[in-house]
């Protein structure tokens, strides 16, 4: 077995160079890759428990001055679709969270620039005024880098005040690949590699739980892709032991549909299903110190999803009542609380529903 001494290296959960990862991407045989990672899923996950969440996405405001590439659900301010999301519309969302059993709204959303860090942190205290049992993932690094420079405040400070005011946890969004050279072409406007990760660091500090995210197929190399791991990787090294840091990773395909990288540049989606249960597998083996990985059943639908929990993943999701970013762009994947745990029990786990923080319910 040629990587027999790299798989070793994985399983002694010893961190992976980047060439190494690179190899194993290229060459590696694929029921090797699952089997290994497998063994590691075990080893962080003991057990046949995977998870999922009822969770609802609700989007802030579509107002967005980035206009990233990959993007085709953001709003020019005059357009006559652009909104904000009204306190109204809250409600109505979140009576019907309560009513399917669910706790936590994903909150995300363009960064509009009639919107400064008050707006936040008075939405957040509002919602948790109306419900004080309510979880708020909310934004991403992008928004804070940007809210950072509006109000001159350190992410420092800018994450502690929206903690202050109800936020419970920061969404991994606006990653896509921590590579400059990408991110110049697909979102020029949006967050440098390095302030994204400053933001997770300054975050990981105050102990505010967060989760790591990839959007890959487009114009990365493989080089890149395993990059961007060992980048997240690296900064989790970084975190006191006993905080949050990164709770889980979740990679996602680019959805080319009506994006301007498409219509534009012709760069069409690179996704397919052996590539993902692949990223998922070398995921796994690279992310030696990040417990969690979540196979994005939204975006990669039923059979992808399920040999994916054979290839190193321990969570398929949310249900997420409401989703615009990923569906806008093409996504067509739907599931019910009931469907997705059936999907789990068919791969041969067991399903057992969780929060964000990845404490499971009995
Ligand atoms: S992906 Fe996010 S930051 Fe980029 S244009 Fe869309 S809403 Fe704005």
């Amino acid at each position: 077995m040629p990587f027999f001494n790299i798989y070793n290296k994985a399983l002694s959960l010893m961190p992976l160079e980047v060439e190494e990862g690179v190899t194993l991407y290229k060459k590696a045989p694929l029921e090797e890759l699952m089997f290994v990672a497998d063994r590691l899923r075990q080893i962080h996950n003991p057990g046949k428990v995977v998870g999922w969440m009822i969770d609802r996405n609700v989007n802030i405001t579509n107002i967005c001055f980035s206009q990233c590439e990959f993007c085709n659900f953001c709003r020019k301010k005059n357009s006559p679709d652009a909104y904000v999301t009204t306190i109204d519309q809250y409600i109505e969302k979140i009576d019907e969270l309560y009513r399917l059993g669910g706790d936590q709204l994903l909150l995300q959303g363009g960064m509009n620039p009639d919107l400064g860090l008050s707006f936040y942190t008075d939405l957040f205290r509002k919602l948790k005024e109306l419900y004080p049992s309510l979880k708020l993932h909310a934004l991403g690094p992008p928004e804070i880098v940007y809210l950072s420079k509006q109000e001159r405040l350190t992410f420092h400070n800018v994450l502690t005040e929206l903690a202050d005011a109800g936020l419970d946890s920061l969404a991994g969004a606006g990653a896509e690949i921590l590579s400059d050279r990408v991110r110049k072409i697909v979102s020029p406007a949006k967050a440098t590699s390095d302030e994204w990760l400053d933001v997770m660091r300054a975050a990981h500090r105050i102990n505010l739980p967060t989760s790591a995210t990839m959007m890959y197929g487009h114009i990365e190399t493989i080089e890149e892709r395993i990059g961007h791991l060992v980048k997240l990787r690296d900064l989790q090294a970084e975190k006191e032991k006993d905080h949050y840091g990164f709770i889980t990773f979740i990679p996602w395909p680019f959805q080319d549909e009506g994006t301007q990288l498409k219509e534009k540049s012709g760069v069409k989606s690179s996704y397919n299903s052996h590539d993902y249960i692949r990223l998922i597998a070398v995921s796994r083996l690279m992310l030696n110190n990040i417990r969690h990985i979540q196979a994005s059943v939204l975006t990669v639908g039923k059979e992808t999803g399920m040999l994916s929990l054979h290839a190193g993943a321990d969570d398929v999701g949310s249900i997420m009542i409401e989703e615009n970013v990923v569906s806008a762009a093409g996504s067509k994947n739907r599931f019910s609380a009931e469907e997705l745990q059936s999907l789990v029990k068919e791969a041969g786990f067991i399903p057992v529903r969780r929060n964000q923080k990845y404490e499971y319910f009995s």
